[in-house]
């Protein structure tokens, strides 16, 4: 038989994003609601190893929705990925009596809750958080939204400048593996070249054209690229064109974690604030080794393996929508 949830404890892992403390507030203030005990605990597994968890009350996350990052604070764990450490963490969950998690992070901190709920009796939930949008099972993951706007905010200043002075510029976005924010955030600023990971990138191919739009006259060029591009990031695609385009007026900028931090945008506090309900809801209902995702405007719940299984696609359809519009 299902035990009955009593005590639930809620983490955030690896990268922060901006909305992870509106998804904590929906936790704990949902918990609360249900008559549990909240336990917030902090530096993620790290935390769960130290035993450094705190009991949480609604008023423990007033104030806190509209702000970045994560109070509960985020780390990497190198113990959790040992059964040894992982024993540890089970231990003083137990000795609290938490028998429900919630975990809030990327594909990573699911495996790790994956693992642990597998070798120990205890239903995990994973919330997906973070900005790369990476996951599947779900149209959204939160920070995504705001890191997209950081990112369009910052691509619309430079682009006065590069307007005035008649430059090519390339921007450097976050993505690692995935071209989320490249693609979204190209697309918005009405970017001549979006390079992402999930395509090859021919280099060659570009130069061409912008030697072509040289001779138009055409000296304003965006190129977005994410960061984990097969080609290399900003640097390598600067330095690349600048050695054939000698006369071109090149500009490399990275934006680096500028796209992390900040006040969550609206969109993100609403997915949070609904995902984080429905992980507490989850866990009562029985779910376990699931994320809560929103796909089609509905709530979906994918076991944790699948999530990490298949990636979120990315509809590469969209870069001849790119090519066209921008020509
Ligand atoms: P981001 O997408 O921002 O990188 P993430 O959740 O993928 O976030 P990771 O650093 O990959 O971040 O993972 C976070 C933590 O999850 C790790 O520090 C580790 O403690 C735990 N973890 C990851 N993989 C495993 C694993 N195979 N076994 C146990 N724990 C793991």
């Amino acid at each position: 038989m299902e035990k009955k949830i009593t005590k639930i404890g809620v983490l955030t892992s690896g990268g922060d994003s901006p909305g992870m403390n509106a998804a904590i507030r929906a936790v704990v203030r949902t918990g609360n609601y249900f008559g549990l005990e909240v336990y917030g605990i902090y530096r993620g597994y790290a935390g769960l190893i130290e035993n450094d968890i705190h009991r949480m009350d609604n008023r423990s996350v007033a104030n806190i929705i509209q702000r970045g990052g994560t109070i509960l604070k985020t780390a990497r764990s190198k113990e959790f990925r040992t059964s040894e450490g992982r024993q540890i963490a089970y231990n003083n969950l137990k000795n609290l009596g938490i028998n429900g998690l919630i975990v809030i992070g990327g594909d990573g901190s699911f495996t790790g809750a994956d693992i642990f709920s597998e070798e120990f009796d205890i239903p995990c939930i994973g919330l997906p958080g973070t900005i790369d949008k990476d996951i599947a099972g779900t149209d959204f993951t939160i920070g995504f939204d705001t890191a997209v706007n950081t990112a369009v905010e910052a691509i619309d200043k430079i682009r006065d400048t590069m307007d005035a002075h008649d430059r090519l510029f390339v921007v450097e976005v976050m993505g690692r593996d995935a071209g989320y924010i490249a693609l979204h955030s190209g697309i918005a600023t009405g970017a001549e070249n979006i390079l992402i990971p999930e395509t090859k990138t021919n280099i060659e191919d570009i130069i061409k054209n912008m030697m072509e739009k040289e001779k138009r006259k055409k000296l304003v060029n965006l190129i977005v690229v994410a960061e984990g591009d097969d080609f290399g990031g900003g640097d390598a695609v600067g330095k690349a064109i600048k050695e054939r385009l000698p006369k071109a007026d090149v500009r490399v900028c990275i934006l680096g974690h500028i796209q992390r931090g900040g006040s969550p945008s609206c969109m993100d506090r609403l997915i949070a604030s609904r995902m984080g309900f429905h992980a507490v809801e989850s866990l009562l209902e029985g779910r376990r080794n699931v994320m809560v995702g929103i796909m089609n405007n509905k709530m979906n719940y994918i076991p944790l393996k699948q999530a990490l299984k298949s990636k979120n696609k990315i509809d590469t359809n969209w870069l001849k929508i790119v090519k066209i519009l921008a020509s």
